[in-house]
């Protein structure tokens, strides 16, 4: 596709908040930031029972010896059960009832809708850690539509130049997202292949993206790709590692820890459990419960990417995204890539574990509330994606074949538009003398 017609995200627009019958509010149980803008706009409420609740909830963060900032001027102080005290009982909002969204914290009214720009140009994505936002980007259709075109062709300055090359990029990323007649982990091993060639030569980018489709077309990739091999107890001790990653900074939240529950039932995780043992059950569980239900399913995962891209304004990161002219900002496109397939191991880790404890109950509710409650837990930690991918760094897990490792599901064939054959087992040889590090 040229960059007279990219793929843009638009399903953002799609998302409604279902107030009261939501099953997992955002007002409460975490810190709800309060701007400086609407910190002072309360201040001029008329007196009444809302204002009286305001000047209690809305504590300056000097008073809490939090660190501030102009969206972080002041925070909710929650009741003893968790919740913001101006919800009212029929569960919305008190404040944006009487006096409508204007009166709002700026996080209260833009939630779950992330608002990013590119170089300039404004993008959606959602934040899934609200169970309809995961609902709307997991259970929808395909979540790009092609559209809004790219001014100039990279020869009017370096803005522009650099702005279509990140277009190009991400167009190719998206389309070969999409490409089902690859497995979803060759897909991902593709497009870490691409960003260490793009590293190498980032002005190459059209001409690598040509390259990169004519050989997906003619299917040079998938053979040397499927010699690699993966390592179920390798793979297995990444995902309990990432599972543990945030677990001293956070407060666990009871649906997080139902869900942690579920993933170690379903690997077998217990007392005299070995990271062998560990493993052989969440090979079983991927290749009974959780195979099975995404070959059904395949679009689920490829949305959790999708968003996840936009979000985190893949392939050249956020650094640049909001970068100006100035000066040149560098970007490593691998960097990005490998916070990016830090999250999905640790994403589809978790829904192995869940998928085997629900066994053939399994179903899109539970996909749904996994990541909900995973996307609660680690993603609202700016430090989480940098944390997650030194990981895999530090792991030696960041080369071809510890990505492959990592993201094989053990068989070439277990995924739509491939012709299923005889589907091997995840584990395939033992790395004696590891530890279970968490969980
Ligand atoms: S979590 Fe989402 S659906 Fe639930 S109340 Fe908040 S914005 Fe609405």
């Amino acid at each position: 596709m040229g960059p007279a017609g990219h793929l843009h995200a638009s399903y953002a627009e799609r998302f409604r908040c279902i107030g009261p019958a939501c099953e997992d509010c955002c007002c409460g149980q975490w810190t709800v930031p309060v701007d400086e803008a609407a910190y002072g706009r309360c201040q001029t409420l008329p007196a009444g029972a809302v204002r009286a609740l305001v000047e209690v909830a809305f504590v300056p963060v000097a008073q809490v010896g939090a660190a501030g900032g102009g969206k972080r001027f002041a925070q909710i102080r929650m009741t003893e059960a968790g919740m913001c005290p101006l919800l009212a009982d029929d569960g919305l909002c008190r404040l944006h009832e009487e006096f409508g969204e204007g009166y709002l914290p700026q996080a209260c009214g833009v939630y779950p809708r992330a608002h990013t720009t590119v170089r300039g140009e404004p993008e959606t994505g959602l934040a899934l850690s609200c169970p309809e936002a995961a609902r709307v980007v997991l259970l929808g259709p395909g979540l790009m539509v092609e559209g809004r075109g790219v001014e100039g062709d990279g020869e009017r300055g370096s803005r522009d130049a650099e702005r279509v090359r990140f277009l190009r990029v991400r167009d190719f990323a998206l389309r070969l997202l999409g490409r089902r007649s690859y497995p979803l982990w060759q897909r991902l091993m593709v497009l870490g292949l691409f960003s260490r060639r793009l590293d190498a030569v980032p002005m190459a980018a059209e001409s690598l993206v040509g390259e990169f489709d004519a050989a997906l077309a003619g299917g040079q990739l998938g053979a040397a790709l499927a010699a690699l091999e993966t390592n179920g107890e390798e793979q297995m001790d990444v995902v309990l590692r990432l599972a543990g990653l945030m677990l001293h900074r956070s407060q666990v939240l009871p649906r997080f820890e139902e869900c942690l529950d579920g993933f170690r039932k379903g690997i077998g995780y217990g007392p005299g459990a070995t990271l062998e043992t560990l493993a052989r059950g969440y090979g079983l569980a991927h290749d009974r419960y959780f195979a099975p239900f995404f070959d059904r399913h395949p679009q689920i995962l490829e949305n959790y990417l999708t968003n996840l891209m936009v979000q985190s304004r893949f392939p050249f990161g956020k650094r640049w995204a909001e970068g100006g002219d100035a000066e040149p900002i560098e970007y490593s496109m691998t960097r990005e890539f490998l916070s990016i397939a830090a999250q999905f191991v640790l994403m589809k880790g978790m829904l192995i574990g869940v998928a085997g404890f629900r066994r053939e109950g399994f179903r899109e509710a539970h996909v749904v509330a996994t990541v909900q409650a995973l996307a609660k837990h680690f993603e609202h930690h700016p430090e989480f994606a940098g944390a997650a991918r030194t990981l895999l760094v530090e792991s030696r897990m960041d080369g071809m074949q510890g990505l492959a490792t990592l993201l094989r599901d053990g068989a070439g064939g277990n995924e739509a538009g491939l012709e299923t054959g005889q589907r091997k087992p995840v584990l395939r040889r033992r790395v004696p003398g590891r530890a279970v590090a968490a969980g």
